[in-house]
């Protein structure tokens, strides 16, 4: 290969000859000529950018080779395949790291010998071992890239304790090597780190602006997951073959979700750490290659995914830092359209982070809390989510250039004074001895009398119950702008108590303005979830009693008890999806396409009519559906009994225990299957007491067996004869 002199290239036409663009993006020619010049050079560009080839490019140019530390084996695979894309040979460019054999590593180094190799990357522990620093420091090492440069700061979001010992180790290959540091997220305290820590003197800087004005911005309450996941499904139907990035805390879920959108149609693939390295590759190769629609992801993915057409990138959970959070919603648009970034968010989602953060070292405890707080505050900001972004990021930016990119200035909200209010809360936190939580405080304000408050005589004191005209989540929402305008300091090695900053103390003697949006409620009440995955939330309580209504109608009718025709899930889900179809109705928890043919009519009748009357706004063609729970154990066990084996049987070879083959029966019969378990019952139960259950629950106004127990155990009737007989029954009356 031909090099030539810094001084006399073409850039431009190296750009077209090496890579085929014909114009530099953003900065890069000025970059370029920087590491040209044997400068330091220090970039800071958004992801997608074009970093890279900030070094590719000069390192293509310049006699000797250059070394590329980067913090990922598969994100240099991923390099250097482009880059050898590039290139008549492949000698062009390696990665040296720990997935390397002993020969592959012989064939590198022999390369690099050999002059033929102008791009090296690798890890920061491969490189630091004696061996190759030896090596190193005999070859002709032109600079030293330092990419994803972040992980240097313990500031930084993905900090990596080797990137600290990247001088020493530039040291010892030779003092004079330039360097150039690139990163995509630094704000003012990782720059400094960064900039000091690599010894960066007479350093160059291009900073490049941070706003992607294409990509919308869009913060979501998460009321449930249920329906944050149908969300989700809305988001992608709604924008059909289009690729997306779910990013999920837990593994689980990510599966989870990723089953929901197949069920509803949607190409869809989880993506975490515990899948084996061959399976994740093979779905970063589908989602490339759009075999796959939407990958729901552990934040493991996405570092070197370079696909431009992303169209959105969700985040079901809450990140840890703003820097997180822009690195991946990045991911979205890099081929400059709309791309919709849309982050769910709940103060309890927040909780759970906090408590993670309190076995943590003091620093890390800290530091943690610190980013978690200006995460929530982005949240909960009723402004302009970019100028809140940039702004955290150091540049100043106009509210009126985002254009309505984002949902604050989309929909404004409307604020109101809470000044007053204020100066309650910061005292209330002083009363309670700052020893208490938000939830506390709020309970004091709302005057309600708990034990504690009676123990301690806090409901004697003049603050007590002093807002009791408002509501609990206004005060909730209150206590956490108090947090934002840091009048009130969050003490999370303290289990989250409240105490009163200096500002707040000030704020006390001499209150200033301060307004909040009033329709932003993320203070959901908490519930609990685990396990919650087939719990539904009734978002219209009106509708969930007509329906109980019409429910107890047509028991009377049929001589059932309501249970029998629908239970609550199941109304609860009607309020929620307003199914108006027979098929649609199959889609509601609980409700087989039997159990709709036979009972859902005059249910879809009244919904219809409810709609309308109330203009309710019904996605027209979204209907979630639900996912078929474990299915293949449900048939297995509907032919078990059509084969008349007995239950112990039956429970051995699907894995189950007796209570748990119980539940599933009960499920299977609940949701209209037909169940025949006569031939079982009448060698477990005697007639009469079968009779017995029978007439009970003909007549019972609940369908807890715990409550059966209660009136017929005097009887001498067993709680595993109920459930049986309970099995018959829905088998036999409901279906
Ligand atoms: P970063 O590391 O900053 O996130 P990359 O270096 O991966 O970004 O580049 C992002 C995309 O931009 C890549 O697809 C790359 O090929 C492309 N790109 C970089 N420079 C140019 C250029 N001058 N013209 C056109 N495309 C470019
Ligand atoms: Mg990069
Ligand atoms: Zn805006």
């Amino acid at each position: 290969m031909e090099i030539l002199a810094p001084d006399i290239v073409d850039l431009r036409a190296e750009l077209q000859r090496f890579f085929g663009f014909d114009q530099f993006k953003d900065q890069q020619e000025k970059i370029i000529q920087s590491v040209l010049n044997k400068q330091h050079t220090f970039v800071i560009m958004p992801t997608g950018g074009g970093k890279s080839l900030c070094y590719q490019l000069p390192a293509l140019l310049m006699p000797g080779i250059a070394i590329v530390i980067s913090p990922l084996i598969a994100l240099m695979k991923n390099q250097v395949d482009s880059i050898r894309g590039y290139s008549e040979g492949d000698h062009i460019a390696h990665f040296l790291n720990s997935s390397l054999s002993r020969t592959e590593i012989r064939t590198v180094k022999a390369d690099i010998e050999e002059g033929k190799t102008k791009l090296l990357y690798i890890a920061p522990e491969t490189l630091t071992k004696d061996e190759n620093l030896e090596f190193f420091k005999n070859s002709n090492v032109s600079f030293v890239a330092v990419d994803e440069a972040h992980c240097i700061s313990e500031w930084g979001h993905d900090f990596r304790p080797e990137y600290r010992r990247i001088r020493d180790m530039i040291d010892s290959i030779g003092k004079d090597i330039p360097i150039i540091a690139l990163t995509a997220t630094a704000t003012e305290k990782v720059r400094v780190d960064i900039v000091k820590n690599l010894e960066m003197h007479d350093v160059q800087s291009y900073v490049s602006s941070f706003n992607r004005d294409n990509l919308f911005y869009e913060i979501r309450p998460k009321v449930s997951k249920e329906l944050a996941i149908r969300d989700i499904v809305q988001i992608a139907k709604s924008l059909p073959g289009a690729s997306g990035i779910v990013y999920v805390q837990a593994r689980k879920t990510t599966e989870q979700i990723a089953e929901v959108l197949n069920v509803n149609g949607i190409k869809a693939a989880p993506y975490h750490a515990g899948l084996d390295a061959k399976t994740r590759s093979r779905v970063q190769d589908e989602f490339l290659m759009e075999d796959i629609d939407v990958i729901c992801a552990t934040i493991a993915f996405g570092m070197g995914i370079d696909k431009p057409d992303v169209r959105f990138v969700i985040h079901f959970d809450i990140p840890k830092s703003i820097e997180n959070y822009y690195q991946e919603t990045g991911r979205a648009g890099r081929d400059g359209l709309e791309g919709r970034c849309v982050a769910f968010f709940s103060p309890k989602d927040l909780h759970k982070l906090e408590k993670f953060l309190r076995d943590k070292p003091v620093a890390e405890r800290e530091l943690g809390g610190q980013l978690l707080d200006e995460m929530a505050a982005y949240a909960e900001t009723a402004s302009c989510r970019r100028k809140h972004l940039l702004h955290y990021f150091g540049e100043e930016y106009r509210e009126k250039d985002c254009n309505k990119m984002c949902d604050n200035c989309k929909h404004p909200k409307e604020k109101i004074e809470v000044k007053d209010d204020m100066v309650v809360a910061l005292k209330s936190v002083l009363v309670l001895k700052e020893n208490y939580t938000i939830k506390t405080i709020v309970d004091f304000v709302m005057g309600k009398k708990s034990k504690s408050m009676k123990d301690f005589g806090f409901d004697q004191n003049p603050l007590f119950g002093k807002g009791e005209g408002k509501e609990d989540v206004y005060w909730h929402s209150v206590m956490r702008h108090a947090i934002l305008h840091r009048l009130l300091r969050k003490e999370i090695e303290r289990y989250g108590t409240l105490s009163v900053t200096e500002d707040g103390k000030n704020f006390i003697g001499k209150p200033w303005s301060i307004k909040i949006p009033m329709n932003r409620d993320f203070s959901v009440p908490e519930e609990d979830d685990e396990g919650a995955g087939s719990k539904t939330v009734a978002l219209d309580t009106l509708l969930v009693r007509l329906l109980q209504d019409l429910r107890k109608q047509i028991a009377k009718q049929k001589k059932v008890p309501p249970w029998v025709i629908f239970q609550d899930p199941s109304l609860n889900d009607m309020a929620t999806i307003y199914p108006i179809t027979i098929e649609e109705m199959g889609n509601v928890t609980g409700v087989s396409s039997g159990k709709a043919m036979k009972y859902a009519k005059p249910f879809i009748e009244l919904i219809k009519e409810y709609v309308e009357e109330n203009q309710i706004e019904r996605p027209s063609d979204f209907i979630v559906k639900q996912i078929a729970d474990k299915s293949k154990v449900k048939v297995s066990i509907i032919q078990g009994v059509d084969r008349k084996i007995p239950f112990e049987d039956i429970a051995y070879s699907n894995a189950l225990t007796m209570d748990e083959l119980l539940q599933e029966m009960d499920m299977i019969v609940s949701s209209g299957t037909k169940l025949d378990i006569s031939y079982y019952l009448a060698d477990h139960v005697d007639e009469s007491i079968v009779d017995e259950i029978c007439d009970y629950l003909m007549t019972a106004e609940s369908d807890s067996v715990d409550d059966a127990f209660r009136n017929l155990k005097e009887d001498d009737v067993k709680y595993e004869e109920i459930r049986l007989v309970r099995i018959k029954f829905l088998s036999d009356v409901a279906n």
